[in-house]
């Protein structure tokens, strides 16, 4: 596989021009953000390809080894943290206080996309690292910001995320994990699973961020708390002092990610428990894990943006060179690059549309969250939550989704030298198969759109973006491009259908919630691909402007406005199917009974 090489004009295409970054420029705190633009994009880009590039095959044929609670990490992983680390990227989105750029999520967009398209093995670290600095600087006292983000931020120290159990997965109120108190702290005794680097060798100390009960805690989502755990307490002066009861039982052998290892954690297996300290309120954990959950599912969502990009490059590449057949349209009987061939073609129009889609999704979505939480206008605070409360789980459950689907697509393309692993674009197809289970399944992400989002609120954030949809597509439609006019119609078409399938799912849910919920990852991958579709019909709209006014770019608004158009009649109206499957079919879901499923494997009564 070639080097990465980052898609930084289409970055900045969907930065500048759909999610107008330079009105999250605007906000307190943001000014600097246009300075720095350029160069972020720029280094980041030369840091993907130049550091985390060349490690990403070798850390997946070497992966991790355990040896008696201490793990290592895959040749290269340890000193490119370093780097990382030294290079400002870790403390990108952190206040300035705590030794951060303090730069808009926006910015998360892009350079996630990077870090994760060259190595998600590796990334995987600073995106957990980051949640755990989230938590601290959300819920934490002014003690521990203090003493945990600095060095969280500066790379001397990693966080992670404990929260599964292996009776506690997706339903979190299961955990088991107890919190004693015994003095200013608690000891802590339970054992977490698939806890992404919980042990590894690129830093010195690891403060995780657990899970856990208190005894008199009541049952179930409201009895859990959250606590920080360092693998080496912190002593007052703020040296190291005492290993503390944590320790890595075991690494996991996986289908893919293999430059991380995926740990059990024992607390308290030597003695008392493992030393804790409360973050926030006794109780209040999960609720404090909702808050971080927006920014951890756009993150994984964009790792779905990422390793698809990473596969397109890959099989454009190679459709390029693979000379197989004469072109079916030429006279010239020399055999031609599959590129040529109408069936390779449509399967890069698909990756290229889809991605562009997804990324244009994320981006305008990231820059809501800078307002929600910077806009000096309280109304447009609260419009941009609304608004990403509504898009986290689209942006996470679709761009995952496809994500595999877009991986397998540019495996395809590959041939049989896909299936082989010396091409790499294996190690993307196995790499890729985790991100629509962590960090919420599709399942969970579809609940949360159809259950907290749609239902929870009668309808009003769906109803809100949809108006805003309806804008464009109704431009659009006016159009006297005649390809932005047919984007615009197709949009208008499917925004119609969006609207009965999500009048139909709140009725439905309200008598028959069992109903409702059977199609509830259709429902979901129906707003995703009208809310990509969205973004296209801006894109064509704008592109066809520039052509108009002959921009020095043309070449590039043209493929855009040409790709947007293949969005509409191979992605978009993907909507048409949905709706007839949600709305038809919802019904057959569960008619059969548990025994049902098991008759195919009896045998025969014959008469
Ligand atoms: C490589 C890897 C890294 C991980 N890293 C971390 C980490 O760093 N920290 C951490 O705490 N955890 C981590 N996890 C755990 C991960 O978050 C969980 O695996 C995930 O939340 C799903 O839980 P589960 O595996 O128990 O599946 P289950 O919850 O058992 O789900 C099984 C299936 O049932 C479906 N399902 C369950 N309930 C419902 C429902 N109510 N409605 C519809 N469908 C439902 C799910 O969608 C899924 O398809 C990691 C896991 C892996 C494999």
């Amino acid at each position: 596989m070639s080097t990465y090489r980052a898609p930084l004009r289409d970055m900045q295409f969907a930065l500048r021009e759909l999610a107008q970054i330079e009105d999250v420029a605007k906000l307190p705190g943001c000014e600097d953000t246009m300075d720095v633009l350029d160069s972020i994009l720029e280094e980041a880009a030369a840091f993907a390809s130049g550091v985390l590039d060349p490690i990403n095959r070798t850390g997946d044929k070497e992966g991790c080894t355990w040896n008696n609670g201490e793990v290592t990490t895959p040749k290269g992983f340890k000193e490119a943290y370093k780097k990382f680390a030294d290079a400002g990227w870790i403390g990108l989105p952190v206040p300035a206080e705590y030794g951060g750029q303090g730069l808009p999520s926006i910015l998360l967009g892009p350079t996630l996309e990077m870090w994760n398209a060259s190595n998600i093995g590796f990334a995987n670290g600073p995106l957990l690292n980051q949640g755990a600095i989230e938590a601290i600087e959300l819920c934490g006292d002014e003690h521990q910001k203090k003493t945990y983000i600095p060095n969280l931020v500066s790379g001397k120290w990693t966080g992670t995320m404990c929260l599964t159990e292996p009776q506690a997965g997706s339903d979190l109120a299961q955990v088991r994990t107890k919190a004693v108190p015994e003095g200013d702290h608690y000891l802590i005794t339970g054992q977490k699973i698939f806890i992404t680097f919980g042990e590894h060798d690129m830093a010195e100390n690891i403060i995780h961020l657990v899970l856990a009960r208190l005894p008199d805690a009541p049952e179930g989502t409201k009895g859990i708390s959250l606590f920080i755990v360092p693998k080496v307490v912190v002593n007052a002066d703020g040296k190291l002092g005492e290993r503390n009861d944590i320790v890595c039982a075991g690494i996991e052998h996986k289908l893919g990610i293999n430059g991380n290892p995926t740990c059990t954690m024992s607390l308290g297996e030597k003695g008392k428990g493992a030393v804790g300290y409360l973050v926030g309120e006794p109780n209040r954990g999960l609720e404090y894990m909702f808050i971080m959950m927006n920014a951890a599912r756009f993150s994984v969502g964009v790792q779905g943006i990422a390793l698809a990009d990473r596969a397109y490059q890959s099989s454009l590449e190679y459709a390029k060179e693979r000379i197989q057949f004469r072109e079916v349209a030429s006279r010239s009987k020399a055999p031609v690059a599959i590129i040529k061939h109408p069936d390779v073609r449509r399967m890069l129009m698909w990756q290229k549309a889809t991605i562009e889609a997804m990324r244009a999704l994320a981006y305008v979505t990231a820059a809501a969250l800078d307002f929600a939480h910077k806009h000096p206008d309280e109304k447009i605070r609260k419009e941009s939550k609304a608004f990403v409360e509504l898009m986290i789980p689209v942006v996470k459950g679709w761009c995952t989704e496809n994500a595999i689907d877009l991986c397998s697509n540019a495996l395809q393309i590959f041939g049989g030298m896909g299936y082989i692993e010396e091409t790499g674009i294996a190690q993307q197809y196995r790499d890729v198969r985790i991100i629509t289970i962590y960090e919420g399944t599709t399942g969970i992400q579809a609940l949360d759109l159809l259950g907290r989002k749609l239902i929870g609120d009668m309808g009003a954030s769906a109803t809100a973006v949809g108006k805003k949809m309806e804008k464009v597509a109704k431009e659009c439609a006016a159009s006297g491009n005649a390809d932005v006019k047919s984007i615009g119609e197709a949009l208008l078409a499917s925004l119609g259908a969006l609207t009965e399938v999500s009048q139909w799912m709140g009725m439905t849910g309200m008598g028959d919630m069992n109903k409702a919920l059977a199609c509830s990852v259709p429902y979901l991958k129906l707003w995703g691909v009208i809310a990509g579709g969205w973004q296209m019909a801006r894109a064509a709209q704008i592109s066809a402007e520039k052509i108009a006014a002959g921009d020095p770019e043309a070449e590039f608004y043209k493929a855009k406005l040409a790709t947007a158009k293949f969005y509409t009649t191979h992605v978009l109206s993907q909507g048409v199917y949905y709706k007839k499957q949600i709305v038809e079919g919802s019904a057959d879901v569960m008619t059969l009974t548990e025994e049902q499923f098991e008759l195919d494997r009896k045998s025969a009564v014959l008469a």
